[in-house]
């Protein structure tokens, strides 16, 4: 939950993000078949206009400019009648895509980065373990975070993990993968194969589950139980040398000729139920953290590369370097023009757009990308 944001906050962060549509509309990405798409659009007032229609994409940015929305969707499915209720849309398949959160890390950082805002008394302070605002003891606040490099770094290897499942598990061509910074706290990967687009949700549950590393049985390896209710080991007709078997045996360090060696194990660990419990716990290490209800679910509306988020002020953005994408950098793209806000926090420091800013509980003048990203955290507000 984002703190709440004073009439003149809206103004501000409606004003910047009119100006960004004005000047950098023609930076979002056009979705393959647009006028096949269901357009979804938020308001500064919090309501979400779904069931929209764009035959091109100058009329879209021409009503972003009009409308100027807080964030802007766009279906991953192509329908034949995209205006229509759900039911009477026409499906016509969907892209495949994931989402990475910073939420689903739990990164150690996280504390040393986040804040309290008390929505009673509007005061601000460090997170630590208080579960009432130190200054007039309202319980109703919100914990709010500023990401760091290593959340970044966090996420990034999780999305080149998924990226090695996604080319060797799964067989798609790494350039048919596209990788998005989210414009937030996390990163969006789409795969452009159409071949993916038929698969209904059952199926994409499995896939997203296969890839998190749940329901990864012993069996998978060949230690299955027999009939005595002790348990053999076979090893697959196939091998040990791909997908889910080779990261459990190279992690238990069994080959193909250690039938012995893992017998032995799974007798150290007690019996059959204590290997599968150590199998389970391996593949869910390592496998990746998505959120598979995003995978699953083949109706929904998806942010627009290229569109702004309204809880940062940053831009969805294409990586086309994973390596080397500096989100802080290249995501931040609204302008430079001064704006008066007031900092809430004691002090917080921040870099974006290649400024480093050293702040604290007062009122400053500050670029509005600076403006807008702290007002969009609930970290300040326009004066
Ligand atoms: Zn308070
Ligand atoms: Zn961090």
């Amino acid at each position: 939950m984002i703190p709440t944001k004073t009439g003149k906050d809206l103004q501000m962060m409606k004003a910047a993000f009119r100006e960004f549509y004005f000047n950098h509309g023609n930076r979002i990405e056009e979705p393959v078949r647009i006028q096949n798409r269901e357009f979804g659009l938020m308001g500064f007032d919090g309501v979400m206009k779904r069931h929209l229609k764009f035959s091109s994409l100058g009329r879209l940015v021409a009503s972003l400019v009009l409308e100027t929305p807080s964030d802007v969707f766009a279906s991953n499915a192509q329908y034949d009648f995209p205006v229509l209720p759900i039911s009477e849309k026409g499906w016509r398949g969907a892209d495949l895509i994931f989402d990475i959160d910073l939420k689903d890390l739990d990164l150690k950082c996280r504390l040393s980065h986040s804040y309290m805002t008390c929505f009673s008394c509007r005061s601000c302070y460090f997170s630590g373990s208080e579960d009432r605002c130190p200054k007039c003891g309202s319980n109703n606040f919100a914990e709010v975070m500023l990401p760091c490099d290593r959340c970044i770094n966090g996420l990034k290897s999780e999305v080149s993990k998924l990226h090695r499942f996604l080319a060797s598990d799964i067989g798609i061509s790494p350039e048919k993968i596209t990788t998005y910074f989210s414009g937030n706290n996390g990163f969006h990967v789409h795969v452009l194969d159409e071949s993916f687009n038929d698969l209904n949700s059952q199926a994409r549950a499995d896939l997203a589950a296969y890839i998190m590393g749940i329901g990864i049985l012993a069996d998978v390896i060949g230690v299955r139980r027999d009939t005595h209710n002790d348990f053999r080991v076979r090893f697959p007709l196939g091998g040990l040398d791909y997908g889910w078997r080779k990261r459990i045996s190279d992690k238990l360090g069994i080959s193909i000729t250690s039938e012995r060696k893992l017998t032995k194990l799974v007798k150290e660990l007690g019996d059959i139920e204590q290997f599968r419990k150590r199998v389970a716990d391996i593949a869910k290490e390592m496998g990746v953290r998505i959120d598979s209800q995003v995978t699953t679910d083949v109706h929904r509306v998806f942010r627009m590369p290229g569109t702004l988020n309204s809880k940062s002020g940053l831009t969805k953005t294409l990586c086309l370097d994973l390596d080397s994408f500096d989100p802080f950098e290249e995501s931040c793209q609204l302008s430079s023009r001064e704006v008066a806000v007031e900092i809430m926090p004691p002090r917080l420091k921040l870099r974006l757009k290649g400024e480093r800013f050293s702040l604290s509980e007062e009122i400053v003048r500050v670029p509005i990308f600076i403006g807008v990203y702290l007002i969009s955290k609930g970290l300040a507000h326009a004066v």
